[in-house]
């Protein structure tokens, strides 16, 4: 199950572990938004199992909610580029592109930073080998900087559920 953490104002927030509900619940920190839920959340206090879905809970006043650091893994770096080689804007499917190091590992680059990955399709990405981007006349489209989770559209990229059950409940 899914729990989207809304601010007092209802901006989504974060996205947060059913572990952090409770904490978030037992410190009367969070409304939820429907009495659904707030059977759904009783049971939890009570130690029951959640059932599968989504809830949305609702700050009772804006606190500082700790967020999660993004990793730099295929899935993120995906989203963060669009689906997009940064080198000549093809767009595809994830099996059509590759991760590039935008300074080869080999070359001193750093193997796992934002920074220093790119979403590549495959003709770029052999095209560049192990080079780096200037010597085979590339350029990236745009500088590379880490994915947060601080806007609601990456959030909602990573969890459509939400977004539909964001959306009803504004449309309520
Ligand atoms: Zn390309």
């Amino acid at each position: 199950m899914s729990v989207l953490l809304l601010s007092a104002s209802l901006q989504p927030v974060n996205v947060i572990s059913r572990r952090r509900l409770i904490i978030l619940l037992s410190k009367q920190r969070v409304a939820l938004m429907d009495t659904e839920a707030e059977l759904e959340a009783l049971a939890a206090l009570e130690g029951r199992r959640f059932t599968e879905g989504v809830m949305v809970v609702r700050l009772l006043r804006n606190i500082h909610v700790p967020r999660r650091m993004l990793r730099p893994n295929r899935r993120n770096l995906l989203l963060r580029d669009d689906h997009t080689c940064q080198y000549c804007g093809h767009v595809g499917p994830a099996s059509d592109l590759t991760i590039d190091h935008v300074v080869p590992v080999s070359r001193g680059g750093e193997a796992d930073s934002w920074e220093n990955q790119v979403v590549a399709c495959r003709h770029c990405n052999w095209r560049k080998a192990n080079r780096r981007p200037e010597e085979v006349g590339l350029r990236l489209r745009r500088r590379p900087t880490p994915l947060t989770q601080e806007y609601a559209h990456i959030l909602f990229l990573r969890y459509p559920e939400l977004k539909a059950a964001y959306d009803a409940l504004l449309a309520a």
